[in-house]
């Protein structure tokens, strides 16, 4: 039987094409769009007038695995300080492309503030909120002749909650003129829609070729964020940038995000990802960055670290000594990815499987690299150890965690070393 479309057993999609757009410092080019892997991106959440603090926080995000960081630029002091940020950066040795987030301000910031536009890699502009009536155009204008003259890529950013309110007017002023008028919610897509396109089209009569756009159009809900980007993706060739904006805290902004994201990405639609989510008070950071590889690697679209694959547990699993071991190894190869990622390429492919009982515990533990199966209630207190596929030791004891992470470490050394 001829299925209907490949999405069934054929995995994702073929990647929608895009035009490829490099973002650069220095030697380091992120290529975003034109079948380059779907990129990671975050953004930082301290004060930009803190460049120590800013700049600190950028390398942890780019330690964590993003690929570019978006900062705030708000301010006259915001903006004095990204060269400082930046200089800051490259003495630590962190290249990461550093992207300037603009608002209302940007077309005097970029043009007032010369060694902050050329700091930057790529400026983030809401056509939303450049200016209003008369001012808009030449606002926008400035910010798109900066980017020509300091050759950076943009990514037009249209945000529903930001969006221009005379393009929804007119728009629903012409809707209430068909003959059969829209829902509010189509005007609502199309206008987020034209917002972004029509931008891109303007900054392309103004001399920024299409390899330097990227667009983004950021709403709060899960359907209409897969609406608003199945169309758009149809509609230009652009690259683009998804989020699902205001995503929130905990659980409901990584399942919300996955869910939308999970979604575009399957139907071959997006050239780089951002997570947004509210930390936890007092929560790192790079959590954002954690859960967007997390989605590109579950769903086979890319790999950064090593995973682990580990049961629920049940009324079998004995203690919290399978819990523990499951966390600790997780948490121990996400450390050491840094260091890994340029010592031993391909560990990022590797399968370590915590498995709480007999039941199916050596079978998944044979399917990956390297796997453990604790002991269940009822059986002996002995941890088979599985290497590709092999059984190679019985751990027993109270030190099993510490000898299992140690025989995880000599295997990648020994399987992923340049010699090997
Ligand atoms: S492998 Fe064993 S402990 Fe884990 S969920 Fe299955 S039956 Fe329960």
């Amino acid at each position: 039987m001829q299925l209907e479309h490949d999405l069934v057993f054929g995995g994702p999609a073929p990647r929608r094409q895009s035009i490829p757009v490099d973002v650069r410092w220095g030697e380091n080019v992120v290529t975003v769009g034109g079948g380059a892997p779907v990129r990671v991106q975050s953004m930082t959440n301290t004060d930009t007038v803190d460049a120590i603090g800013t700049a600190i926080q950028v390398k942890e995000l780019a330690q964590a695995g993003s690929e570019m960081v978006r900062i705030t630029v708000n301010t006259p002091e915001a903006a004095a300080e990204v060269p400082a940020i930046r200089e800051q950066l490259d003495r630590m040795g962190v290249d990461v492309p550093l992207v300037g987030d603009f608002h209302y301000n940007g077309h005097i910031l970029l043009n007032q503030f010369p060694d902050c536009a050329a700091a930057l890699s790529k400026y983030r502009i809401n056509p939303g909120n450049v200016g209003y009536g008369a001012k808009r155009d030449t606002q926008y204008s400035q910010m798109i002749e900066a980017a020509c003259r300091y050759d950076k890529p943009v990514r037009i950013g249209v945000n529903w909650g930001s969006l221009d309110q005379d393009l929804l007017a007119r728009m629903m002023d012409e809707n209430a003129q068909r003959p059969t008028p829209w829902d509010a919610k189509r005007v609502m897509y199309e206008a987020l829609i034209s917002s972004a396109v029509g931008s891109a089209e303007r900054a392309v009569a103004l001399g920024l070729p299409a390899n330097r756009i990227i667009l983004s159009c950021k709403v709060s809900d899960v359907q209409d964020l897969v609406a608003v980007y199945t169309e758009l993706g149809r509609r230009c060739d652009y690259a683009l940038h998804l989020g699902l904006t205001e995503a929130g805290m905990g659980s409901k902004g990584i399942v919300a995000s996955t869910a939308a994201l999970a979604v575009l990405l399957q139907r071959g639609i997006g050239d780089t990802i951002r997570v947004s989510l509210t930390p936890e008070p007092g929560g790192a950071r790079t959590g954002e960055v954690v859960v967007a590889q997390e989605i590109l690697q579950t769903m086979g679209l890319r790999s950064f670290t090593p995973m682990v694959i580990a049961c629920p547990g049940c009324g079998r699993t004995t203690s919290t000594v399978f819990q523990e071991l499951a966390s600790k190894i997780q948490d121990y190869l996400r450390a050491q990815m840094p260091l890994w990622r340029d010592t031993y390429p391909g560990v990022e492919d590797m399968d370590v499987a915590v498995m709480g009982c007999i039941v199916n515990g050596p079978g998944e533990s044979k399917h990956a690299n390297i796997g453990i199966s604790l002991p269940g209630s009822g059986e002996s207190p002995a941890a088979p150890v599985f290497i590709d596929g092999e059984k190679v030791k019985t751990l027993r004891g109270d030190r099993i965690a510490e000898e299992f992470q140690q025989i995880v470490s000599d295997y990648v050394a020994r399987r992923y070393g340049r010699a090997a």
